[in-house]
């Protein structure tokens, strides 16, 4: 099981409003040891036993969208199978336990969340369209059409990381297991190994993951709070940006080396003392995560 591949690179250069975040303590999400509470199982999922040859799958839906707004995204969710290409990547790559439900919904707010009493995940149309015009903020090159084809992809890639994170959160659940640190942390850390070790495409959605982080810690900066609810329990997402670069440098050095901050390269998002850490970040999350899942994992 190797947790490491790669994939073209494609940084944005950290923006100057980010400078002002780097005072905050670098990896504090994952050094703070703090443990959040964990929704615990209910006691008869527990007792569920793994049968391999039941294997479940996420079972994608998209719910008629309660605005014209949440339509929109409906569409440009279900004519892009988002969400069964995220299932069968899923499937690729973890053995699930049973059937888990993957609702694209209204929710009438921005958010994306595991459901440990009605065992689903939920993915709230709300949370692209908040997104979506941050991200087009990020975007200075390229013709209108290329920033609109970028748009998408920078959608469709954060949309796997939100789907994966709340996998994470199921599997955490699912299998009982065990979780050193935040949760939080944790379900990032997962949603990075399988994008991050995955094949060109879902690379590319690590990366459209960084920049969607970017984005909002930019929004964060501005004074702006595009995602109260869902930021309440996770890292900021100034934190989760540099967590994200941290990993995807750490799984490879040499192929991402100019991620990292230098005279000869100002636009690296990284400051050289906590790229130095890195590596040693993705192997303690390989640590963690891999003899946990070992039992469920495929490739
Ligand atoms: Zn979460």
């Amino acid at each position: 099981m190797s947790w490491r591949s790669g994939g073209r690179l494609r940084w944005a250069a950290v923006p100057f409003a980010l400078v002002g975040l780097l005072g905050a303590p670098v990896g504090a999400g994952a050094a703070a040891g703090t443990r959040a509470p964990v929704e615990q199982v209910a006691d008869q999922v527990v007792e569920q036993t793994v049968e391999p040859t039941e294997e479940g799958a996420l079972v994608p839906s998209y719910e008629a969208g309660l605005t014209p707004e949440d339509q929109k995204v409906r569409t440009f969710l279900a004519q892009n199978a988002v969400l069964e290409d995220i299932a069968a990547y899923a499937s690729e790559r973890i053995v699930l336990p049973q059937d888990i439900p993957l609702r694209a919904t209204s929710c009438g707010q921005a958010n994306a969340f595991w459901d440990p009493a009605a065992q689903d995940i939920t993915l709230c149309y709300e949370y692209l369209e908040v997104l979506a015009p941050l991200l087009a903020a990020e975007q200075s090159e390229g013709t209108a059409q290329e920033r609109s084809e970028q748009l998408d992809q920078d959608l469709i890639g954060e949309t796997n990381d939100t789907v994966l994170h709340e996998l994470g959160h199921a599997l955490v659940n699912l299998y009982d297991l065990p979780v050193v640190g935040k949760e939080e942390d944790a379900a990032d850390q997962l949603s990075a190994l399988l994008l991050a070790s995955g094949d060109e495409r879902h690379v590319g959605y690590a990366l459209s993951t960084i920049t969607a982080y970017r984005a909002l810690a930019n929004a964060a900066a501005r004074g702006e709070q595009p995602l109260k609810v869902y930021a309440d329990e996770h890292s900021l997402d100034a934190q989760r940006f540099y967590n994200w670069v941290c990993w995807l440098y750490g799984s490879d050095p040499d192929k991402y080396a100019t991620a990292v901050q230098s005279e000869k390269n100002p636009d690296g998002a990284l400051p050289p003392e906590r790229a130095m850490r890195c590596p040693g970040e993705f192997l303690q999350m390989e640590k963690s995560w891999s003899p946990a899942l070992k039992p469920y994992l495929k490739t």
